[in-house]
């Protein structure tokens, strides 16, 4: 459906919340959150938010009242629901949380925390995702320093000469310590993608992601690289880059190389972002790419409804969904305090201190 048929909707109060409560109950009958009894009954509403209705469970030990909201991400919100809701619309069209807040007209604190916990919110969604069929991989590494990530706020002292954003990198591949972890993405030949966020490209780190990302027994088309080669449990297939071969027949990675093309885009918009962040950036954009053929009404439809149910609004918020750098050869390097990742994500301002 057109986006016009949706952005009417946005500006009628009991429409807002008649759409919520579809999405709210749209899976489970009403019930009540704390007691899950069925047995519970309209209960007058409230005068801060008009439109929202309250219900009463009539269960004998609880009679606790509760609303459309209880427990989800919206709980005890002082936005409204069309904020919320053009939020979330904004955020499937790739805006960034700076943007998003000028458009809301919301603090960007609001908005960037709202972004985690909707992006985090639509990871739900990809949590079991494995590839079959032919999966093509390949391998990138995106520079990500530390942004926003001083001590107490404010500027923080590089210990080293500014990057330079356009400044050639040092030849090589990255690593996580060098401030350019790797992305690895799987693109399925028959449509749907896994991207993984690693700390570096050793042997062991991409058995572990491609046990996770593929299916055992598919066929695996790459480049040539030694950690690719080394894999085990798939019929295996690669082209060799050096000798300028990049297709023999059907053996290609083209389409994992044009995920690349859609994924540099999107990160740019992000003006650099922090390699704690970098494994929910490229979550959402699997997100973003598995459901393409909605438009982005549609997306944020789903991303709502998850972030209405109140156990993935709760891991959510504390950005347990995203596939982080800690499942990829942390324990060991005892780095896995440093790579506590988006639990919740800090963002700290100067005016935060104190
Ligand atoms: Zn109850």
């Amino acid at each position: 459906m057109p986006v016009l048929s949706y952005l009417h909707q946005l500006f009628n109060v009991d429409q807002c919340q008649a759409y919520i409560h579809t999405l709210r109950w749209k899976d489970r009958p009403l019930q009540c959150p704390r007691c899950q009894s069925h047995h519970v009954g309209p209960w007058g509403t409230y005068h801060y938010q008009p439109g929202l209705k309250r219900y009463r469970c009539k269960e004998k030990d609880c009679k606790r009242t509760f609303n459309d909201l209880t427990n989800t991400m919206l709980h005890q919100s002082k936005r409204s629901l069309s904020h919320w809701i053009l939020a979330t619309f904004l955020l499937c069209l790739a805006c960034s949380s700076r943007r998003i807040a000028r458009e809301l007209g919301v603090r960007h604190r609001t908005s960037y925390r709202w972004c985690w916990w909707l992006r985090n919110a639509a990871l739900s969604y990809e949590m079991q995702r494995q590839l079959e069929g032919t999966v093509e991989a390949d391998d990138l590494y995106h520079t990500a320093g530390n942004k926003g990530q001083a001590q107490g706020g404010g500027k923080k002292s590089l210990g080293r000469r500014a990057r330079g954003r356009r400044k050639k990198r040092e030849p090589g591949r990255g690593h996580y310590d060098k401030d350019r972890p790797a992305i690895i993405a799987w693109v399925s030949r028959q449509g749907a993608v896994v991207i993984h966020a690693t700390r570096d490209f050793t042997v062991k780190t991409v058995q572990k992601a491609a046990n996770l990302a593929v299916q055992a027994g598919n066929r695996l088309y790459t480049d040539s690289a030694s950690s690719y080669r080394a894999v085990k449990g798939y019929v295996h297939a690669y082209v060799n880059h050096t000798q300028k071969e990049y297709a023999r027949g059907d053996v290609h990675e083209n389409r994992a190389e044009c995920l690349f093309s859609l994924l540099k885009p999107y990160l740019r918009v992000f003006r650099g972002i922090s390699k704690l962040n970098l494994p929910g950036y490229v979550g959402f954009f699997q997100f973003l790419r598995n459901f393409r053929q909605l438009n982005a009404f549609e997306q944020a439809e789903l991303i709502l409804q998850a972030a209405l149910d109140p156990a993935i609004a709760r891991r959510a918020k504390k950005g347990e969904l995203v596939t982080c750098f800690d499942h990829f050869d942390l324990l060991q390097t005892g780095r896995l305090r440093e790579a506590r990742l988006l639990s919740p994500p800090r963002l700290r301002t100067g005016r935060e201190v104190g």
